[in-house]
């Protein structure tokens, strides 16, 4: 199968000379070399766009259309919100009906011990918000010289000049001087990757955390504000952590009193098969980052949660500090917030948190039996309805193939077969996210697709 597309017409000459893309090769799109897609329609998992091409999306556009596509009972809470009251700002305590009760549901879901929800824009201004916060925390603890954050390489928490720092990925580094002082990396737990074949996973895990507590202490303790992480790394390549990474990692934390802050950007609210990564792994964070899957992309969307240790503490400062300078004006904007309430109800009528923990060993299952025995293929993994397919040109040696050869031609081939997935941006990695609502059947094509599309780049 071939996708149609028109490039020379008037509206894909206004997108080459007005638009500036994120993530995309600037000169390339703008001499129409690189035309992206222009999108139109969304039904379920599949979307079209404006040529008629339609296709199965197996990536939930950037795993964030968790409730699928063309959901009316969001567009029509988004339209009634935007009649009643488009807006009105939050600040100085001010409210909106849809913010207050999408708090209630927020916080109905996540950990006992989590206390408030702030909301904002993205993911990345979330992630801003939780270190402005863990800063604060300790400034009020009378601790002002705990202010470094650790990440690790590989993690993805944003592309601004403090969540781009947080982000452990090269490309978004080298041309913004970034990261910013005081924002360090620790190491990628990615067992495939050990620095020693002979290496078990329990010894591997010994290795993280001596890196780990290695740079605690060079840095000094006293020093460091907070961790952050994704659950399962997500961008870097879907990555599930070591068995017991995770309790690892929290001891370590808590013995130098280091906040943690769980990035759920994409594993909150269902992409696990549970509400929330933390729980599926057991993390018992001081703050959660959410945003994606909190209006499933409908309006944009996002969110600090904050623990009861951190909450009460900024609590009682501010008899002494007074008011928080910090906000945007968009926070809890009503529109968004009612996105989020009727994605929400939606997401629990729908019974899709648990469909996604049904459907997510199948994914690997079928993942694994279209392409494990291809000789190219070095580890299928994932967890919850998040797949990958790690690529090496011999895997018995870990030689790679020159950097992002292969992945994203095979995405190109999987397009060809009507099939969305992702070339992940490090190494070659297919990575799979479809919509929380998809069926077995339609898994199904996802794995045929990649196991043809694998043949016709690579052979055998
Ligand atoms: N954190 C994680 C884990 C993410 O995957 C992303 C986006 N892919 C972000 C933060 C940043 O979110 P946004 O693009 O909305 O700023």
């Amino acid at each position: 199968m071939s996708l149609n597309q028109h490039i020379n017409d008037e509206l894909a000459a206004w997108d080459r000379d007005n638009l500036m893309h994120p993530t995309t090769h600037v000169a390339n799109h703008a001499r129409g070399d690189a035309p992206g897609r222009i999108m139109t329609g969304g039904d379920g998992v599949y979307v079209t766009d404006r040529d008629g091409n339609r296709m199965l999306d197996g990536f939930a556009a950037l795993y964030c259309v968790n409730a699928g596509y063309g959901r009316t009972e969001i567009a029509d809470a988004m339209s009634k919100q935007a009649h009643e009251m488009a807006y009105f700002h939050s600040y100085a305590g001010h409210g909106n009906e849809p913010a207050i009760r999408l708090a209630k549901m927020v916080m109905d879901r996540a950990p006992d011990h989590m206390a408030r929800v702030y909301f904002g824009l993205s993911g990345s201004d979330a992630n801003e918000s939780n270190v402005k916060y863990a800063w604060h925390y300790h400034i009020l603890r009378g601790q002002p010289e705990k202010k470094k954050i650790i990440s690790r390489w590989r993690g993805y928490h944003g592309s601004g000049l403090v969540s781009g720092s947080l982000t452990g990925l090269e490309g978004y580094h080298a041309r913004f001087h970034l990261p910013l002082p005081g924002f360090l990396h620790t190491e990628t737990p990615h067992y495939l990757h050990r620095p020693d074949m002979d290496m078990s996973e329990a010894d591997y895990l010994d290795h993280l955390i001596t890196a780990l507590e290695t740079m605690i202490e060079r840095e000094g303790p006293d020093t460091i504000a907070a961790f952050i992480g994704e659950p399962i790394m997500g961008t870097g390549g879907i990555i599930p952590p070591p068995e017991g990474y995770w309790a690892r990692v929290q001891e370590v934390l808590n013995r130098h009193h280091i906040l943690l802050i769980a990035d759920e950007v994409v594993t909150g609210f269902g992409r696990m098969g549970q509400m929330f990564g933390s729980t599926y792994y057991g993390l018992k964070p001081d703050f959660m980052t959410i945003a994606k899957g909190l209006t499933s992309a409908y309006a944009p969307l996002s969110g600090s949660i904050l623990s009861d240790r951190v909450f009460n503490v900024l609590s009682e400062g501010s008899d002494d500090h007074g008011v928080l300078c910090h906000g945007w004006t968009y926070s809890a904007h009503p529109v968004s917030a009612a996105a989020g309430v009727a994605n929400l109800t939606l997401i629990d009528d729908l019974g899709l948190v648990a469909q996604a923990g049904e459907n997510g060993p199948y994914l690997k299952k079928r993942l694994q039996e279209a392409v494990g025995d291809h000789p190219n293929v070095a580890e299928v993994r994932g967890d919850g309805l998040l797949a990958a397919v790690e690529l090496m040109k011999n895997p018995a040696t870990r030689t790679l193939f020159p950097t992002m050869s292969v992945a994203p031609k095979v995405a190109e081939a999987m397009l060809r077969r009507g099939v969305i997935s992702r070339a992940m941006p490090e190494g070659d990695i297919m990575g799979f996210a479809p919509p929380l609502s998809i069926t077995r059947d339609e898994i199904d094509i996802i794995a045929d697709a990649l196991r043809d599309a694998l043949h016709e780049v690579l052979g055998s």
